[in-house]
């Protein structure tokens, strides 16, 4: 008999005395954990299968239900811990690759909890937000360099295309495919109530979705997964993914049981096939390369679109920043280590890359240092969970965030880090229409907006403790922020001083 290795992570505690036996876990579990026993009329749990995403919890009526986390443990080695034993069984079970979705959940430094923001006293005073003007809009793409006026003196437009944003928030790629319609159909209107943008991923523009085009930035990934000339034009901007935080340096793999027919009308791939996206742009192997295709897509949108190149924080992602930043490129996307996935390999995902805030505050310092910085805007996401982490991204030199495990938060996702599996019981990432059907977009889109309404409030409120009424004044302005426990090395590609200076 063989034996399984793999003990449940989680035990699901459940009290038969406010148990009423209604089956509503049972029903709502895609993954199959409860199931009523009509012998022994009693509710029974396979906890194998649980994923502790707590849609059971949620919806219990008598609240009866508790998913804990097991108590059974190996023997205490600080070296062979439990998750690495059990990858080793899994591995030696399945021979395969070790998938995982969102982002790495590793206790790596996450250094926006060792930044502080600066608040004004005495001199300088802080602003009332709440009785004086504070100005979030931000405008994203290349900005001139010189001012050009015509024989008569007039100020002549040399300004090239721009994004408009109510707030420096934009909601990240997300593909419709690894993401349901009614998640992307929340993500699109709230965007357009917000006044901001979001991002389709991959997975081409379902099209239902080209009315909000205003508000969506559409995207060119190496799978070229649904781009055509009515999609590039439809976007205010055309996104070039050359990498993503969650998986540097590996394409993307969506299974065939999530391409449905409608996925596969819209991506323009045959129904049920895995998408698969490559590791590199097989047309892109250079600075030179990326060039040609950024203007490719300007040419084909008549030069009335920005071009956003996103890329993974890796090393050395200054340098190629750089190279970015002359490519013709009007906004440079940075995507930090703890970015979310719809799927990865586990390995990549917790071990390549580097921390978002260290790469900004690098990528910045370089574009000035080397008098490029306008040439761009740079937009930073991978893990940003607050406004005070956007606050702190803009004063280390963003020009807006993106967001989008904070988004799907929003929506109900409870990081269960299943994503991959497309059983999702929140109805986000899923296409099995009884799953999918769980999320209301009128609901989804409400919780979005509220959210970066929220988060735009607490935004003015920390510009006008600055003594800052301007989103502008704020962008690299690393004189409000202070380091605590940091080491010398990281102050200084932080670019802040320690707190006490
Ligand atoms: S949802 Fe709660 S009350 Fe209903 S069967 Fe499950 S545990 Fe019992
Ligand atoms: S989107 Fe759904 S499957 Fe993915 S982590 Fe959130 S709750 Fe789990």
């Amino acid at each position: 008999m063989a034996i399984n290795f793999i003990e449940p992570l989680y035990e699901v505690v459940r009290n038969q005395d406010r148990c009423i036996k209604c089956r509503v876990c049972e029903n709502q579990c895609s993954n199959e954990v409860h199931r009523y026993d009509s012998d022994l009329k009693v509710m029974l749990s396979d906890e194998t299968k649980c994923v502790n995403c707590h849609r059971c919890v949620a919806l219990c009526p008598t609240k009866a239900l508790k998913i804990v986390k097991s108590d059974n443990c190996f023997k205490e080695n600080a070296n062979w811990t439990q998750a690495n034993m059990t990858s080793i069984y899994k591995q030696a079970d399945t021979a395969g690759v070790l998938l995982s979705s969102m982002g790495n959940p590793e206790p790596l430094p996450v250094y926006w909890d060792k930044i502080l923001i600066n608040a004004s006293q005495v001199t300088n005073p802080p602003i009332d937000p709440l009785r004086e003007p504070m100005e979030t809009r931000t405008f994203l793409g290349a900005k001139p360099k010189d001012i050009v006026k015509d024989k008569s003196g007039k100020i002549v437009n040399n300004l090239p295309p721009q994004l408009e944003l109510s707030t420096p928030i934009m909601f990240s790629a997300m593909s419709y495919g690894s993401i349901s319609y009614n998640a992307h159909e929340s993500l699109a209107r709230a965007a357009t109530e917000l006044g901001i943008l979001y991002n389709t991923g991959e997975g081409g523009l379902h099209e239902d979705f080209y009315k909000y085009g205003p508000n969506t930035i559409v995207q060119v990934a190496s799978g070229r997964f649904g781009v055509n000339k009515d999609f590039l034009n439809t976007g205010a901007a055309i996104e070039i993914k050359m990498g993503q935080g969650a998986k540097p340096g590996i394409g993307g793999h969506l299974p065939g049981q999530k391409v449905t027919a409608d996925v596969s009308k819209t991506r323009m791939i045959p129904e049920g096939s895995d998408a698969i996206s490559p590791a590199p742009h097989h047309d892109i192997y250079s600075i030179e390369d990326l060039r040609q295709l950024v203007y490719s897509l300007k040419e084909a949108s008549d030069y009335k679109k920005p071009v956003i190149v996103k890329i993974a924080a890796v090393h050395n992602v200054a340098v190629i920043a750089s190279g970015i930043a002359r490519s013709g490129a009007d906004i440079i996307a940075i995507d930090g280590f703890r970015g979310g996935t719809g799927a990865a390999p586990t390995r990549i995902r917790d071990n390549v890359g580097i921390p978002i805030e260290l790469a900004l505050a690098a990528v910045d310092k370089r574009l000035r240092d080397e008098g490029i910085r306008d040439n761009v805007s740079l937009v930073v996401g991978g893990s940003i969970r607050s406004s005070a982490d956007v606050v702190k991204a803009i004063a280390l030199g963003a020009d807006a965030c993106y967001i989008a495990t904070g988004a799907l938060l929003a929506l109900g996702c409870h990081l269960c880090r299943s994503c991959h599996l497309g059983r999702c019981n929140w109805g986000i990432a899923t296409q099995r229409p009884d799953l999918t059907k769980r999320l209301n977009p009128d609901v989804g889109s409400q919780r979005l907006v509220n959210l970066i309404e929220a988060w735009s409030h607490e935004i003015k409120e920390m510009m006008g403790g600055m003594g800052i009424n301007s989103i502008e004044a704020l962008r690299g302005n690393r004189l409000m922020l202070r380091g605590v426990g940091l080491t010398e090395k990281e102050l200084k590609i932080l670019g802040i001083k320690h707190a006490g200076e």
